[in-house]
């Protein structure tokens, strides 16, 4: 048996931090919030018993609600400046308004060239880019409005606005524009704003910096003392980042190509040593075989004095933890090395999960629990036995729909089963459509189609037919004993 309970070295784990779910719950700009999501507060999910190891984390229900948007990004085009471009200024305002947004664009385009020696009309340009990315946002988020709100940015760097909405968008898109320079100059034009002081939080601790990081969640907080929420809410991230901080501070690192490895003193070399090999392969046979590679290095980070039980009989608790807030695989290290099959199912399990968060980018949270189970299963290539133990038994199947959440809540038997689905439904997926059309669906859950239509639109029948397609041939599978 390789499965072992590590649940005693979650709950410190479950409490690091969520930028990423301060940004989504707490700063994003209202209009270009697709889903009404609640911040998180993961001291709850420091206190559950129940935590699953790995899965995406997700806000439990009892969290307050987010705090209401106030920014103001459009800017107000009123007073048309009195120079020779005046009346081309107002047609390009009026345009935007009625919804042109072609027609502005162009005709905005055709002015450029003219406003370069215009310092008085170059603003009020600016403003109008500024309002059509607005409006293009909108419409095709921020994929489209980007470029627009960087023409506007060019137009007028000093203004606080229109720098900020470019933030936004750069945050969107995970854009590596949006480094330390950048928000240093923002801060600076927009001092009172909380949002600059967490995106350079996020940056900091991208770059393993999570003491300055901690001082700018701290920032972050003061800014936001007109909304008690959001603040209080920032102050248990703060403290958490610091505790993170701390808990690291204690481990040596070392850097392999592609991942780094947090382990504790001397104690770890030879785990690092094996760990790093293992993940290498992993990354060259399973990138390739998914056609994807991480686009930064992957933090490992190995827990050696995590003492481990017996199994549970869960597979939920059967491997590491991929934490996709922080983007770090933890691995229980005790014992790692005497059952190396083990220590490698679990790696490249993990390594899926790092790969697929990494793909789906700020999107990540869109992909169901079931399919990104079901693609850790399939492309780690990792067979479970117990699974394959459940398999001849009669189980109760939980419609695949019920299964794309997080799987906290589910008991162990019927966590057993939501793994034995998933690996069985993307095997189906894989096996039927094809890598091509699997990758194909993914884009189109990361661009924040559900499911459904992503399935309707991708693979040509409903979300129902795929599921009794797959149950035929599970059915069938199970009747000749395979
Ligand atoms: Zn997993």
């Amino acid at each position: 048996m390789y499965r072992r309970n590590i649940s005693n070295i979650l709950y410190p784990i479950a409490g690091v931090l969520g930028l990423f779910i301060v940004y989504e719950a707490v700063v994003k700009p209202a209009y270009i919030q697709t889903s009404p999501s609640a911040p998180a507060d993961q001291e709850s999910a420091v206190d559950s018993k129940e935590q699953p190891p790995d899965q995406a984390y997700e806000p439990p229900p009892d969290e307050p609600s987010a705090p209401a948007q106030k920014q103001l990004r459009l800017i107000d085009a009123g007073g048309v400046p009195d120079t020779k471009h005046h009346e081309a200024l107002e047609a390009i305002r009026e345009e935007i308004e009625k919804g042109n947004l072609e027609a502005a664009e162009t005709q905005l385009k055709g002015l450029t060239a003219a406003l370069q020696a215009d310092s008085r009309t170059r603003p009020y340009a600016a403003i109008l880019w500024n309002n059509l990315g607005i409006e293009q946002e909108k419409l095709e988020g921020t994929k489209s409005s980007l470029k627009v709100f960087k023409k506007a940015a060019s137009l007028d760097p000093k203004n606080p606005v229109i720098q900020m909405n470019l933030a936004h968008a750069y945050w969107e898109q995970r854009d590596l524009a949006m480094n330390q320079d950048f928000l240093e100059r923002l801060i600076a034009l927009a001092p009172q704003e909380p949002f600059p002081h967490v995106a350079l939080a996020d940056w900091l601790q991208e770059h393993g910096r999570l003491g300055e990081a901690a001082r700018h969640l701290d920032q972050a907080t003061e800014r936001a003392a007109s909304d008690p929420s959001m603040q209080s809410y920032l102050r248990t991230v703060t403290s958490k980042v610091q505790r993170t901080d701390q808990m690291e501070k204690r481990l040596s690192s070392r850097d392999g190509a592609h991942f780094i490895v947090k382990y504790e003193g001397d104690q770890d070399h030879d785990t690092w040593m094996v760990v790093l090999d293992i993940l290498e392969e992993a990354y060259r046979e399973i990138g390739q075989n998914f056609g994807h590679f991480p686009t930064k290095s992957v933090v490992v980070v190995l827990h050696p004095n995590a003492i481990f039980q017996a199994n549970t009989g869960s597979p939920a608790w059967a491997d590491g933890l991929y934490d996709p807030v922080l983007g770090r695989i933890h691995l229980p290290t005790q014992g790692a090395l005497t059952d190396r099959a083990w220590l490698k199912r679990v790696l490249r399990h993990e390594f899926v999960h790092a790969l697929l968060h990494d793909q789906q980018g700020i999107n990540h949270n869109s992909l169901p629990t079931w399919l990104n189970e079901g693609l850790a299963m399939q492309l780690s290539s990792d067979h479970w036995p117990d699974v394959e133990q459940l398999r001849r038994h009669d189980v109760s199947v939980i419609p695949l729909t019920a299964l794309e959440e997080s799987w906290g809540e589910l008991s162990s038997e019927a966590a057993s089963v939501a793994y034995l689905e998933a690996d069985s439904a993307t095997r189906f997926l894989i096996n039927r459509y094809g890598m091509h059309e699997v990758q194909q669906l993914l884009v189109r859950l990361k661009k924040k189609q559900s499911l459904a239509a992503a399935i309707q639109s991708q693979l040509s029948l409903s979300y129902d037919q795929f599921q009794s397609r797959w149950m035929a041939q599970w059915h069938d599978g199970r009747t000749k004993g395979s």
